[in-house]
C-alpha cells in the first residue's frame, strides 16, 4: 500500500471501490481509507440461519444503466431478473384483477403527474403535484415516500422523477457480497477514519486515525449526512457553495426488518407485497428473498424516527401486529423478525441516502466540480439519474476518477 500515493480516496463503499478500480487500471497509485473494519459501507451482506441476507442495498435498480450490471454480465455474475408483478392483498385475501389494475393505474397517475409537473413548473414538494388517488392514493404516497427517502412533502418535485427504477434485477448471494468481490484485492486501509484534509499547499494532505499521508488528489466519498456532522475538517474550508451543497441535502431513511417466516402466505420468489385494506399499511414488503424464508420488512423515515430513542424491539413488535392485522395470529405463528437496522444512527453513514429537498435541485450538480483541482466529491449523493443507490454511487466514483486522471496526466 502506497504511503503517499497519486489518489487518497476516503471511504470504501461503491463509488471508493470504482473509483479505485479505475485509477489503478490507468496505472495511478492509490490508498483508500476506510473508517470501518469492513469495505462495501452501505452494501453489506451477512448470513442468517445459513442464508446471505443484505442489510443494506439489495436491488440493483434501473438494470439498462446500472453499471454494476454491466459489469456483473461481463464477469458472469449471478444476476436475475427481478419479477415485474408483486403481490396485492387485501385485507389478508389475495387482491382481484379489478384492485390490481386500480392500484396500477393510482401508480401510472401519480407518475405521469410528478413527471408533467415536473417539466412545467418551478420546484416545489413533490407531494403538490400528486391528483387526487382515490382509495389508493395513500398506499402511492406511502411507496414514493419510501423509495424517496422522505415523505414527498420533503423531496424536490424536480429531483424526484429523474429516478429510473424500471428493469430491476437482483444478484445471487446479496448485493453486499458482490461489491465485497468487486473490491477485493484493493489497497484499502481498514479502520483509518479520516478527520482532516488540507489543501492549503501542493496536492493534499490527510489526517486519519492511522496518521498522515499525502496525495496529489482525493476523492471524498463520505456520506453527506458525515460530511454534515463536520467529521472531516477542511482546511481552508471548503468554497461557500460547496459547504451549502453539502448541507442542502436531508436524510433518507429505509430500514430493514428481516423476517424469517416460512409459512408466510406469499408464493414464488422476490416479489413485493402491497397490502392494503386496513387502518395501518406496512411501509413496504419484499417477501421470500432469493427464494428464502427471508421477508424484508421497509421501514421510512416517519415509522422509523417513531422508534427513536424507545424499546429497540419496537420495530419488530411493529411488523408482528401490521402482519397480523392482515393476516390473523395463527398466521404468523412462525414468524421470528432475526434483525432490524439502524444505518440512521451509524456513525459512518448517518442515513440510508442523501435526499434533495424542495428548491435545491442543483445540489448534485454544484458537488461535482472539483476543489482548488485536488479535491473530488463522489457517492450516491451526486448521482442524478440513479440517486440513492449503488449504481449511481459506482457511476460517480467512475466519474470523479476519470477526471482525476485527465488532471494527472
Ligand atoms: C437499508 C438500505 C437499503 C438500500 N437499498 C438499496 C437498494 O436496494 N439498491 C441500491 O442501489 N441502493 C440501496 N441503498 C442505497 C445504497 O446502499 C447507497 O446509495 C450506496 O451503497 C452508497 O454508496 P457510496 O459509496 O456513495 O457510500 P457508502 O457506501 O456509504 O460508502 C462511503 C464509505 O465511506 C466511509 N467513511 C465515512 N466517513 C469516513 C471517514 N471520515 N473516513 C474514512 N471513511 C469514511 C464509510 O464507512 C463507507 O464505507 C440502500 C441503503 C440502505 C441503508
Amino acid at each position: 500500500m502506497p504511503a503517499d500515493p497519486d489518489v487518497a480516496i476516503v471511504g470504501a463503499g461503491s463509488a471508493g471501490i470504482a473509483a479505485a478500480r479505475r485509477l489503478l487500471a490507468a496505472g495511478l497509485t492509490v490508498t483508500v481509507l476506510e473508517a470501518r473494519d469492513r469495505s462495501g459501507g452501505r452494501t453489506v451482506t451477512r448470513p442468517f440461519r445459513g442464508h446471505p441476507v443484505d442489510l443494506g442495498a439489495h436491488w440493483l435498480h434501473a438494470g439498462p444503466i446500472n453499471p454494476l450490471v454491466r459489469l456483473g454480465s461481463l464477469r458472469g455474475e449471478p444476476l436475475r431478473r427481478a419479477p415485474a408483478n408483486g403481490h396485492v392483498f387485501v385485507r389478508g385475501r389475495p387482491g382481484g384483477r379489478a384492485e390490481r389494475a386500480a392500484l396500477d393505474r393510482a401508480f401510472d397517475r401519480a407518475d405521469r403527474a410528478m413527471t408533467q409537473a415536473a417539466k412545467a413548473r418551478e420546484d416545489q414538494p413533490a407531494a403538490m403535484s400528486l391528483p387526487p388517488l382515490g382509495p389508493y392514493g395513500r398506499r402511492v404516497a406511502a411507496i414514493h415516500g419510501l423509495v424517496s427517502g422522505r415523505p414527498l412533502d420533503e423531496v424536490s418535485l424536480h429531483d424526484f422523477p429523474s429516478m429510473e427504477y424500471a428493469d430491476n434485477l437482483f444478484i445471487a448471494g446479496g448485493l453486499g457480497a458482490y461489491l465485497r468481490r468487486l473490491g477485493h484485492d484493493l489497497p484499502v486501509r481498514l479502520a483509518t477514519a479520516v478527520h482532516a484534509i488540507d489543501w492549503s499547499g501542493q496536492g493534499v494532505r490527510i489526517d486519519s486515525s492511522a496518521g498522515t499521508l499525502r496525495a496529489k488528489a482525493a476523492i471524498v466519498t463520505a456520506p453527506m449526512a458525515v460530511l454534515q456532522q463536520g467529521a472531516i475538517r477542511f482546511a481552508p474550508t471548503l468554497p461557500d457553495r460547496v459547504r451549502e451543497a453539502v448541507h442542502g441535502f436531508t436524510q433518507g431513511v429505509y430500514e430493514h426488518v428481516i423476517l424469517h417466516w416460512p409459512d408466510a402466505p406469499f408464493r414464488g420468489a422476490d416479489r413485493l407485497a402491497s397490502l392494503t385494506g386496513t387502518r395501518r399499511q406496512p411501509p413496504g414488503l419484499l417477501t421470500r428473498i432469493d427464494g428464502t424464508p427471508f421477508h424484508f420488512f421497509e421501514l421510512d423515515q416517519p415509522t422509523a424516527a417513531a422508534f427513536d430513542r424507545r424499546d429497540p424491539h419496537g420495530p419488530f413488535r411493529y411488523a408482528r401486529e401490521v402482519l397480523a392485522e392482515h393476516f390473523g395470529h395463527r398466521a404468523i405463528r412462525n414468524l421470528a423478525a432475526v434483525h432490524v437496522t439502524a444505518w440512521r444512527h451509524d456513525s459512518w453513514s448517518r442515513a440510508s441516502w442523501a435526499v434533495v429537498p424542495p428548491g435545491l435541485y442543483a445540489i448534485r450538480d454544484i458537488l461535482k466540480a472539483p476543489v482548488g483541482g485536488r479535491i473530488w466529491f463522489a457517492g450516491e449523493a451526486l448521482s442524478r439519474a440513479q440517486w440513492g443507490t449503488a449504481g449511481g454511487a459506482w457511476d460517480e466514483g467512475e466519474r470523479a476518477a476519470g477526471e482525476v486522471i485527465a488532471q494527472l496526466r
